[in-house]
């Protein structure tokens, strides 16, 4: 049974994966940063969908719970053969650039950026080592691009995993390890709940070309073609996940 690390999975986006996951038969390391509840309930729902699963806590943002999550993995399972970087968070105040804090830059940037960075720097090298090798899913965002002059730090995070999928992408390929980046739209979780309403008008007025909500689902169901070695012959590859919001139509 092959074996996923997904961070951030306790709930939205992150428990979406484990249970697209835990349909194909996968094993899924649950990794919460302190909701322990929810992790056991995605746990439990990886189960009911018909594969493994272990809750394990640890911040992204810190290297020794970074190394706690891979040694974890390690023990419970024998390799790993996919890393969803995916554990993110979003300003706690939205300020407009002019006014923003830099308390918030640091802090977007370490948990967004700086965290996945260097557990994929780990996991890279534990692939390395094994038989078989695996691969790397980093979840960005269409603020990779997008420009929200109200959430600076959060664009700059995300466009920061852009570059740091064609890094890793460029050096892993010759270890036989793909790396790709799924770019997720408007999701429904708890991160865009407080913006509900906002983006309810938004969407009914064609923010994307397909009107509804991005769910959870739609960005496990990219994950598991990838996990299922569906992209052979890409690597760096950028997947939006979007409704169609990043096309430019006239
Ligand atoms: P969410 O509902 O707020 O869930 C965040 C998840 O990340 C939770 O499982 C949380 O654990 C975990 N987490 C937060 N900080 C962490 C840390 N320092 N270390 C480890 N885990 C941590 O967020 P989401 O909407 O599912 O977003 C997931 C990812 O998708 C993020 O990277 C986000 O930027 C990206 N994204 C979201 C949207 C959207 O519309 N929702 C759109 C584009 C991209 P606890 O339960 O323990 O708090």
């Amino acid at each position: 049974m092959p074996c996923a690390l997904v961070t951030g999975s306790s709930r939205g986006i992150g428990r979406g994966i484990a249970i697209s996951l835990g349909r194909e038969g996968w094993q899924v390391v649950v990794n919460y940063a302190g909701n322990r509840e929810a992790a056991e309930d995605t746990c439990e729902a990886v189960r009911q969908a018909g594969g493994q699963a272990l809750a394990v806590q640890g911040d992204v943002a810190k290297a020794e719970d970074r190394a706690h999550l891979l040694a974890e993995t390690i023990t419970w399972a024998g390799a790993i053969d996919l890393l969803v970087n995916n554990a993110g968070i979003a300003p706690s105040v939205r300020a407009d650039i002019l006014d923003a804090g830099e308390e918030s830059f640091d802090r977007l940037i370490t948990v967004n950026l700086k965290g996945p960075y260097f557990l994929t720097q780990a996991v890279a090298k534990q692939m390395m080592s094994q038989k078989a090798k695996g691969q790397i899913i980093n979840v960005s965002s269409i603020s990779a691009y997008a420009a929200s002059t109200n959430r600076g730090d959060y664009c700059i995070s995300k466009a920061g995993i852009g570059m740091m999928t064609a890094l890793y992408a460029a050096r892993l390929a010759d270890e036989g390890i793909r790396v790709y980046e799924i770019r997720p739209g408007v999701i429904a979780t708890d991160m865009t709940g407080a913006v509900k309403d906002k983006y309810d008008k938004l969407i009914s007025e064609g923010l994307s070309p397909i009107k509804r909500w991005g769910m959870p689902e739609d960005i496990g169901r990219c994950v598991v073609a990838i996990a299922r070695g569906d992209l052979p012959f890409s690597t760096g590859e950028v997947i939006n996940v979007d409704g169609g919001f990043h096309l430019k139509t006239l």
